[in-house]
């Protein structure tokens, strides 16, 4: 492999998924090539009904392409067995929801620490990694709420600490700030580039928000089942 392609830390080639409704087939992702360097946030806006969603699961391996291949770190995922995508997933990619899905009978803390715990880290480690993470969100002090104490900015910030607690190559987010105020967006969006920034992480977000969309790397849509600069 060239210099060149391993730097890209997840690709997808000629990816194709199909739906079937019925009699009819819905082609969602049509041949559609993408790539994601290491460091870099990229903004997927496209209308409702696209495939964003589609595309997330695709590429992070929770759905599996009816053609084409995924490469996570230039290893081809797209056939895996069940079990080995499972161990990649939970290794190399954070996935973050419009809405949070913390375990609401867990702390905060908590919540950032189970993914690291499932992985076979100590408990000390885990939580020693889940209280940076909480600082670096700037929630530091909300460590022991749970979440229906917490506001659903600092929801989301948990959700992101939580995506993030098993250092992935990349997270995917699909419309993280979707369910936040304009002002509370802002500065969730601010946490989560940050901790790209300084993680070196690769993401991936959906978002509806144009303006956020500018803050990041670059922009692309899906046209026509494509992935093309948006
Ligand atoms: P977006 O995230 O851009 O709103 P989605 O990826 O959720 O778009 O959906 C794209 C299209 O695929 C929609 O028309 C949706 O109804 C359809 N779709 C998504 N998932 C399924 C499924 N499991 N079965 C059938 N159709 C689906």
């Amino acid at each position: 492999m060239s210099a060149v392609v391993s730097q890209d830390v997840l690709r997808l080639e000629k990816v194709e998924r199909h739906y079937s409704q019925g009699d009819t087939q819905l082609a969602i992702l049509r041949g559609a090539d993408f790539a994601l360097k290491r460091g870099e946030i990229v903004a997927l806006v496209a209308p409702s009904g696209a495939g964003k969603s589609t595309l997330l699961h695709v590429a992070g391996l929770l759905e599996r392409p009816d053609d084409g291949e995924i490469y996570l770190d230039g290893e081809p995922c797209g056939r895996l067995g069940d079990d080995q995508r499972t161990a990649m997933r939970r290794r190399d990619i954070g996935f973050v929801y419009q809405f949070h899905h913390l375990l609401p009978e867990f702390t905060a803390l908590e919540n950032i620490m189970m993914p690291q715990l499932i992985s076979g880290l100590r408990q000390a480690d885990a939580a020693d990694r889940a209280r940076q993470l909480l600082d670096y969100m700037r929630i530091g002090h909300r460590a022991d709420h749970r979440p229906s104490e917490l506001s659903g900015g600092e929801q989301q910030r948990v959700a992101i600490a939580r995506a993030v607690a098993n250092a992935p190559l990349v997270l995917f987010a699909d419309e993280p700030t979707g369910n936040l105020d304009p002002e509370t967006a802002g500065y969730v969006f601010e946490a989560l580039q940050a901790l790209v920034r300084q993680s070196g992480l690769a993401a991936l977000i959906a978002t509806h928000n144009h303006e956020l969309a500018a803050l990041m790397d670059r922009c692309v849509t899906l046209a026509e089942g494509q992935v093309v600069p948006a």
